[in-house]
């Protein structure tokens, strides 16, 4: 068997081949994975972690149902579209057995982005309008079309608003500005309402709202209800249509339905579902009317919707099915957060706790009071976590969110670990540590506090890469960015 490379060889080999811009979990002591199983993750020394953060992994790392499925057919045919095939109208008829009957009609594609490329495109071919309208801190995938509707992303890579791009809150009860108002659901409804009315006033005219039934990439939103029936009929009755992003929280995830959006009484124009398909194999659905789909000419996917990804996207729906995930999530998910809430009263930086099923974010604040986030906070916690081996990572507008969005077999026990660790690390945090920032350096790289690291067991005990560790491994690309710059 080939032989791996020993963990400081790929780490530089890395630095060497990679892009800058591409980031790791851990930055300053990253982890080599090297094999998974249900909700574990396995490093290159063997050792186990609970994995919190895989939500691709739906059914479970390498679930030897949906293995078996993709493998069986890899040794009978992988071809690219353009023949008839059992296969893709089989799962293409299962997924739209799941949905209501509007939702009739499958694109097949390779990931997110793209499912959104071509839900943007449908749009407006069909209302032959040209503006969105999306949510303060979206993502919607890295194609250059998605990036310009993703505000989350536009101060790090230096996007400027586009004119046919309208911005408007996410509904924070948090911290918001409508958080105290009698109804929060039609204050933050009515900003849908005066962009699309702004837009007329400037001669344009609004093809559709996107976004996420529960928003992830904002720290995890919860919307307050009636919220997205409010924002749909404002939407539709401009002549826009409403897609829903169910990317990362379709499939079961959030416990409640097995499509986010079903959670809100409402029914979009057009989904796009992508990561957990597969469960790691890369595969997306755009799924939409027929009017809709109808109205683009015409549309090609080299690899979308082949046989490979079709088998194994019927065995993720099996096992779904077959072991009851979708119920597992919201009891687990609840279990999980009532013990959050239970240690609540003993952590002044555990701040809003929030979710449904298994999409979970746990805000980390100064104080309770204040409500301030507490990047620092969050970005030792993770690693301290980690320590426990636990992996959960930190994200949302401050990165102050502690997201929880685990394969679906991820248990009751699973949860009370975790909720334990979070009793532990964050006593340790605030018993002398919680005020003390990590350093970023102007390289990006964190300084870990010292006394921090010695509550760890000191840098070893971390894994910390010491910068002036040598390699082999000649550093030759890097050396070329660095006389760049
Ligand atoms: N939409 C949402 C909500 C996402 O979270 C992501 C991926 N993080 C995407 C779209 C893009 O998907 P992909 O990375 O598969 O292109």
């Amino acid at each position: 068997p080939e032989k791996p490379l020993p963990f400081k060889k790929t780490l530089q080999m890395r630095r060497n081949y990679l892009g800058r811009a591409c980031k790791l979990h851990f930055e300053v002591s990253p982890l080599k994975i090297v094999r998974a199983s249900k909700q574990y993750l396995y490093d290159d020394n063997g050792c186990e972690y609970l994995d919190c953060i895989s939500n691709v992994a739906h059914v479970g790392h390498c679930h030897p149902h949906v293995v078996h499925a993709g493998q069986e057919q890899m040794g009978k045919l992988v071809t690219s579209a353009g023949f008839l095939d059992d296969k893709m109208v089989q799962y293409a008829k299962r997924v739209i057995e799941t949905l209501p009957d509007q939702l009739c009609v499958c694109f097949f594609v390779n990931s997110g982005s793209e499912a959104n490329d071509l839900a943007i495109r449908l749009a407006k071919s069909y209302t032959k309008n040209e503006d969105f309208i999306v949510l303060d801190q979206a993502y919607h995938g890295n194609i250059g079309s998605l990036l310009e509707l993703s505000p989350s992303r536009w101060k790090k890579i230096g996007i400027t608003q586009k004119e046919w791009v309208h911005v408007v809150d996410y509904p924070d009860l948090y911290r918001g500005r409508h958080k105290d108002d009698a109804n929060p659901a039609l204050k933050y409804a009515q900003q849908v309402h005066t962009a699309i009315k702004k837009a007329n006033e400037k001669g344009r005219n609004v093809a559709a709202f996107i976004s996420e039934p529960l928003m992830t990439s904002g720290g995890v939103v919860v919307y307050p209800p009636k919220y997205l029936k409010l924002v749909y009929s404002f939407v539709r009755s401009s002549g826009g249509v409403c897609i829903a992003d169910e990317i990362q929280v379709g499939l079961g995830r959030c416990g409640e339905s097995f499509w986010a959006f079903q959670m809100h009484d409402v029914v979009p124009d057009i989904i796009t579902v992508g990561k957990p398909l597969g469960n790691g194999h890369p595969m997306a659905l755009v799924v939409t009317t027929k009017e809709i789909a109808d109205s683009i000419g015409e549309f090609n996917s080299t690899f979308g919707g082949n046989p490979v990804a079709c088998a194994i996207g019927m065995a993720v729906l099996d096992v779904i099915h077959n072991e009851k995930l979708m119920s597992s999530a919201r009891n687990v998910g609840k279990c999980l957060m009532d013990g959050m809430r239970a240690i609540a009263p003993n952590h002044p930086m555990l701040g809003d706790i929030r979710g449904t099923g298994m999409v979970i974010g746990i805000e980390i604040v100064t104080d309770q009071e204040s409500k301030k986030p507490s990047k620092e906070g969050a970005e030792i916690l993770a690693y301290k976590l980690k320590e426990q081996k636990i992996i959960v990572a930190n994200d949302g507008p401050n990165k102050n969110v502690m997201m929880i969005q685990p394969p679906m077999c991820f248990t009751c026990d699973n949860a009370r670990r975790v909720v334990q660790a979070f009793d532990l690390a964050l006593a340790d945090i605030e018993k002398g540590t919680s005020n003390k920032p990590l350093d970023q350096s102007e390289d990006g790289k964190m300084n870990i506090p010292l006394n921090i690291l010695s509550g760890l067991g000191g840098p070893a005990g971390l894994g910390i890469m010491a910068e002036e560790e040598k390699d082999d491994e000649p550093d030759v690309k890097r050396a070329r960015y660095d006389e760049m710059d």
